[in-house]
């Protein structure tokens, strides 16, 4: 256990059925192999309302969310090789994981054996209590966990990678996708949205499958070469065999089986949204006729998120996003749970600092 901790500012909430406030949490002291990081900008992902929310059972309170941080480091362990005080620096959803199991040792950190800490509603090893995530003014992360940030990037929008991009980048790479792809992404949110950029980044021909005909327009600004109304039809029958692999970002239950319809012979369906059981039942007759898979997907490791954000550094490719004050979470998680999303909030968090 630490000797010392810091007091610092953070927003969060006390219960399932509150609305988020102003709270003080702890943060831990700096050891040898720690980076201190000022947070100059936090991105709202939809799981961070889930959290808060209980959606998933499971959560600690007080939670305080949030798990695509970029800041400032403003102190570092004698350890510490990867960054240095003023340098800028991001966290995404890990903050801690055993370093020795099989996943760990393949840099997928995400799928560690013996648990991975979620920046949030983790189990913080140091301090024993559940880790704050990024609505703060502060975090201290081993600097394992941390990632460098590309000089031409806009910092703001970058935030959104941490979270967003990792979460769809992984799949696209582990699934090769490349010029020859066609790609297809369902729900245009914050993970949508990065997906086709990610996927017209790679060189894929996109698809957006959405439920909203308003998006449409958007959708192609974004890159995506195709929209399909998913409620239509006669649009979804024209999209038969058509996919080699399809994202799908729908954070709530929903029919995987018109989707599954789409891909081409040896195409996956990799959800990356919901998170249970599904109805109505996904039928295996047109996966075993047609060699398809589904899959699921968990953000990404350390090693993949830093070739992300040097990817997205070398081909200008950030999150469209919009700003809001720490003060207005409460209502963006009204607006997220209607898609109002164009197409990833992130906070200020100068907002917090001047209360
Ligand atoms: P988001 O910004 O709210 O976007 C979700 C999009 O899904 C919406 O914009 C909407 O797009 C569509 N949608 C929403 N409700 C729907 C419904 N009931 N039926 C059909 N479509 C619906 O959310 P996000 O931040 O991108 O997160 C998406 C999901 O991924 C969340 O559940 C989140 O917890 C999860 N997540 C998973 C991982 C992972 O590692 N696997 C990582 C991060 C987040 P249209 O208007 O275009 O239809
Ligand atoms: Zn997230």
């Amino acid at each position: 256990m630490e000797s010392t901790t810091t007091n610092v500012k953070a927003f969060g909430t006390p219960a399932a059925d509150a609305t988020l406030a102003e709270m003080t949490i702890q943060r831990r002291a700096v050891t040898a192999t720690d980076i201190e990081i000022d947070i100059l900008f936090c991105g709202v992902c939809h799981s961070d309302l889930h959290t808060a929310r209980n959606d998933w059972g499971g959560t600690i309170y007080p939670a305080v969310p949030g798990h695509e941080i970029v800041g400032k480091v403003t102190s570092v362990g004698s350890a510490v090789t990867k960054l240095k005080v003023g340098d800028h620096a991001a966290v995404g959803c890990l903050v801690d994981s055993c370093k020795v199991c099989n996943s760990c040792k393949q840099d997928l950190e995400q799928y560690c054996l013996n648990g991975w800490v979620g920046t949030y509603n983790g189990k913080d090893k140091h301090l024993g209590n559940q880790t704050f995530g990024g609505y703060s003014e502060k975090i201290v992360v081993d600097e394992h966990f941390v990632l460098k940030v590309p000089s031409n990037l806009d910092l703001a929008a970058t935030a959104p990678l941490l979270c967003a991009g990792i979460t769809t980048w992984s799949p696209l790479r582990h699934w090769k996708v490349g010029k020859d792809s066609k790609v297809a992404v369902v729900g245009l949110g914050g993970l949508g949205h990065m997906a086709i950029k990610l996927a017209k980044g790679l060189g894929a021909n996109v698809t957006l499958f959405s439920r909203s005909p308003g998006k449409e327009k958007d959708a192609k600004a974004l890159g995506a070469d195709a929209v399909i109304i998913s409620t239509d039809a006669e649009q979804m029958a024209s999209a038969r065999g058509a996919f080699d692999l399809i994202i799908d970002t729908v954070p709530y239950i929903h029919d995987l089986n018109p989707y599954v319809d789409t891909l081409n012979i040896n195409g996956t369906l990799v959800v990356v949204g919901y998170l249970g059981g599904l109805e109505p039942i996904l039928n295996t007759v047109p996966m075993i006729l047609g060699r398809k898979a589904v899959a699921g997907s968990l953000i990404g490791g350390i090693a993949e998120t830093q070739e992300m954000l040097d990817f997205c550094g070398e081909h200008n490719i950030v999150s469209t996003i919009e700003l809001i004050g720490m003060q207005d979470i409460n209502d963006t998680y009204e607006r997220m749970l209607k898609s109002d999303v164009r197409y990833r909030f992130v906070i200020d968090m100068a907002s917090l600092k001047s209360e």
